[in-house]
């Protein structure tokens, strides 16, 4: 798809990256009419979107009234308003207002959704019980065209070995996979192995991109507008260091090679504004042998310890909420998580990879032992101090109520234990893994009004550019109201932009 004659063209629309957003804008923008390319740094296409679960927080759509759940974009909004810190309320009502009509979109274009019982972040008024998240159907690979079957990026676990993807594409891979097919089989072009290095300006308009191809740099021209999808900063260390972000490189979820952040340079260099408050879509992330984290969530038993041995947190806090408390103290980076042998040896949580046990114990990213305080010595912890943390833990649990922290009473909690409050760690050998603080991608990013379109530090429009996903500030600031935020809003501010380009 990447013929080398097809670079220096020009379209209607130049969207920029491959994710969720960007794939829905590219979608509708092709549907509206418009000749659309996408354009992709790497070889494949979905960055850490096809990773994801496929989880859209899109409230109030014909989704969940068709599950007969209790959502309504009133319920929604009630429940941001008590959620969110000092939102942008222009954004928020525009978010609001759109997601039910996006869905409804693209049911239309044929890519049904369903809904996903998955309980939301805070217990606040307005809450769903098992959440108001969608995610679209799975697909056959068979039933998608083939260069599209071809382009998907495989599920993390595969992806960072090297491996294809599976025959039924679930979660973000159907995601990726049925607004790929459509806007191909609409007549999209897509350009990849393309990075974006810079915007081209018709004196104040954005009239297309520069990007960079083995033989030189080349451009990609846009008639109506640019939108720039392109993930977040995560995989750029100079810039996590620059905007506050805590966490590593190494540690992000986003596809390795991906996401660095330099279209939203790219956008700040001719003038836009950027709000890097909103930091990140924080994880605790199981360290891996080679380095890499793996995004954890969904703790059955077992209790996290900073390197002093003590908790300092609530286990089965949503991953953003605890990842953030991670992050407020040195001693919480690594972590170590200790689990006993009720589940043979496996962690007992969802990792994305887990990664062979065996391997972990053999780099000693995983130390087991019979004993508390001989897993102690080997991770370096205060043995006396472990002990009493894990022997406080299993007293807490034997009277049924996490005197400390809370755990196991929200609706989150024991979303993943089957009801089950806090389980004791009691049964040798005793195993503790070692935990970083893990991102799903930074979202602090360009300003972008209701429009999607980019902002200047004193308000105005530059012409011709939108912005979406990880790469716009998020509407959300610092807060990840429930599964599927991060795609949801995406999604829904990339339609925005397409619509705004319509005009
Ligand atoms: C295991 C896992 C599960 C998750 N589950 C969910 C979920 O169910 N629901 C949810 O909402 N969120 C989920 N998330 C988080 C979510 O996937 C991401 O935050 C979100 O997909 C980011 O979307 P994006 O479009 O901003 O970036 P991405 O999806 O990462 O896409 C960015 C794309 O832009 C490309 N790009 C970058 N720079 C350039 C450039 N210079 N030129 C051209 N292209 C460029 C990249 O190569 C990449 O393909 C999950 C994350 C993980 C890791």
């Amino acid at each position: 798809m990447a013929e080398a004659q097809e670079y220096d063209r020009e379209f209607d629309v130049v969207v920029v990256g491959s994710g969720g957003g960007a794939l829905t804008g590219a979608l509708l923008a092709q549907r509206a009419g418009l000749s659309t390319v996408v354009v992709e740094k790497t070889g494949l296409l979905g960055g850490t979107s096809a990773y994801s679960g496929g989880a859209c927080w899109l409230p109030g759509s014909q989704v969940q009234q068709r599950a007969g759940i209790g959502d309504s974009t009133e319920g929604a909004r009630t429940y941001l308003a008590a959620v969110l810190e000092d939102p942008d309320q222009e954004l928020v009502e525009a978010f609001l207002a759109r997601s039910p009509e996006l869905v409804a979109e693209l049911e239309e274009a044929g890519i049904p959704f369903e809904w996903l019982p998955f309980s939301e972040y805070y217990d606040a008024p307005g809450r769903v019980a098992m959440g108001r998240s969608i995610q679209p159907a799975n697909i056959k690979r068979g039933d998608v065209a083939p260069e599209v079957a071809e382009l998907v990026r495989p599920p993390v676990e595969r992806d960072r070995l090297g491996e294809g993807g599976r025959n039924t594409l679930s979660g973000g891979q159907a995601l990726i996979a049925r607004l790929l097919d459509g806007f191909v089989r609409a007549g999209g072009a897509v350009l990849t192995e393309l990075p974006v290095t810079g915007l081209v300006l018709d004196g104040e308009r954005v009239a297309g991109v520069a990007a960079m191809t083995p033989e030189g740099p080349v451009q990609v021209r846009a008639r109506r507008g640019v939108i720039v999808a392109a993930g977040g900063f995560e995989g750029n260390a100079e810039a996590r260091a620059a905007h506050g972000v805590p966490g590593d490189v190494a540690w992000t979820m986003a596809p390795r090679g991906t996401n660095t952040g330099e279209p939203i340079a790219a956008a700040v260099a001719i003038g836009a504004a950027a709000d890097y408050r909103g930091v990140g879509w924080f994880c605790p992330g199981l360290e891996q042998p080679d380095g890499g984290g793996s995004f954890t969530l969904g703790f059955r038993s077992g209790l996290m310890v900073d390197q002093r041995g003590q908790r300092y947190g609530n286990e089965s806090l949503p991953y953003d909420r605890f990842g953030r408390i991670m992050a407020e103290a040195p001693e919480r980076i690594p972590s170590w998580f200790v689990f006993d042998s009720r589940e043979g040896g496996r962690l007992p949580a969802i990792a994305m990879p887990e990664g062979d046990p065996a391997e972990h114990l053999a780099a000693g990213t995983w130390v087991r032992a019979d004993t508390v305080a001989g897993l102690a010595e080997r991770i370096g912890v205060p043995a006396d101090a472990l002990v009493a943390t894990v022997e406080r833990f299993n007293r807490f649990c034997a009277g049924g109520a996490d005197e400390d922290f809370g755990r196991g009473v929200d609706e989150y909690d024991t979303f993943f234990t089957g009801g089950a409050g806090p389980t004791p760690c009691d049964q040798a050998p005793f195993y503790a893994a070692r935990f970083v603080l893990s991102d799903l991608g930074t979202k602090g990013g360009l300003v972008t009004d209701a429009a999607g379109r980019v902002l200047r530090p004193d308000g105005s429009a530059i012409r011709g550019l939108y912005a979406a996903g990880n790469s716009a500030a998020s509407v959300f600031g610092p807060r990840y109201p429930g599964p599927g935020a991060p795609l949801g809003s995406a999604m829904v501010f990339a339609s925005l932009a397409v619509r705004a380009i319509v005009g």
